[in-house]
């Protein structure tokens, strides 16, 4: 079995054929899926789908690239996360490739998270883009490590990886290692523990090798292990039970709640 780590099932390219690829997870023996939530205003949307789907698990954050969206306090996402579905704070993070300017406030938007995450003992989701350094300072300065997470669709280098494991964090892997251009992501995926590995779609995007440039789907995530089992030479199955193993101890409210 195995579980998608990150995707947002709530969009609408996949929300408006819902049956159709909740029932090609159950084909391809993805027994779970994490909803990440992006802004306020979507959130009851990935609540619903967490409500209605026992294998379907929430988030509640706002994304780093939703610019001008109401800012959301400490006790708003602890309110927000109090449901027996959300199981992790996030997507949060930081992304200095999509917006450009004064940044302050996308720093200060991941600081309250992480405070939240921390508040709330449910880990973080983190995303970061051309912003790996700042993104480590702030997960030290507010201690992220006392609660953990993931770096979600993780593209940075193993020294990134290092920092973040060492903070206890895990790394999640997606479609991009099956592009035949990620040299240095595969190196990655080959060297780090096992057991500190998890693997994600984040669709409707990033569709894996041979579906590129396609809609991306939870079931799809099969595919990314498959080329994880390769570079590591170890059966699928192996990739198939520690990430999904990984998932639930690190999501531990997951497993209450499945
Ligand atoms: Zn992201
Ligand atoms: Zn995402």
């Amino acid at each position: 079995m195995f579980v998608d780590s990150h995707c947002h099932l709530n969009f609408p390219e996949l929300s408006a054929d819902l049956p159709h690829y909740l029932n090609a997870m159950v084909e391809n023996q993805v027994s779970h899926a994490l909803v990440v939530s992006v802004n306020q205003r979507e959130m009851p949307q990935v609540l619903a789908l967490a409500e209605q789907y026992p294998h379907l698990f929430a988030s509640v954050g706002v994304h780093p690239d939703h610019q001008g969206e109401p800012e959301l306090s400490v006790a708003d996402l602890c309110r927000l996360a109090d449901h027996p579905k959300v199981v992790a704070i996030g997507e949060t993070g930081l992304d200095y490739y999509r917006l450009e300017g004064d940044l302050e406030w996308q720093r200060e938007r991941f600081r309250t998270h992480i405070r939240a995450a921390r508040e709330t003992g449910k880990p973080l989701i983190i995303h970061t883009r051309s912003a790996a350094e700042d993104t480590l300072r702030l997960m030290r300065e507010e201690r992220a490590s006392e609660v953990g997470g993931v770096l979600h669709c993780f593209t940075e280098s193993q020294s990134v990886a290092d920092q973040a494991m060492e903070m206890g964090f895990y790394i999640s892997f997606s479609g991009i290692v099956t592009f035949k251009k990620a040299v240095e992501l595969k190196a990655v995926a080959q060297s780090i523990p096992l057991e500190r590995m998890l693997i994600e779609t984040d669709a409707p995007y990033l569709a894996p090798v041979p579906f590129r440039g396609k809609l991306n789907h939870p079931a799809l995530v099969r595919h990314v292990a498959e080329e994880i089992a390769v570079l590591r030479n170890v059966p699928l199955t192996t990739i198939a039970s520690v990430t999904t193993d990984n998932f639930f101890r690190l999501f531990h409210h997951a497993r209450a709640a499945a």
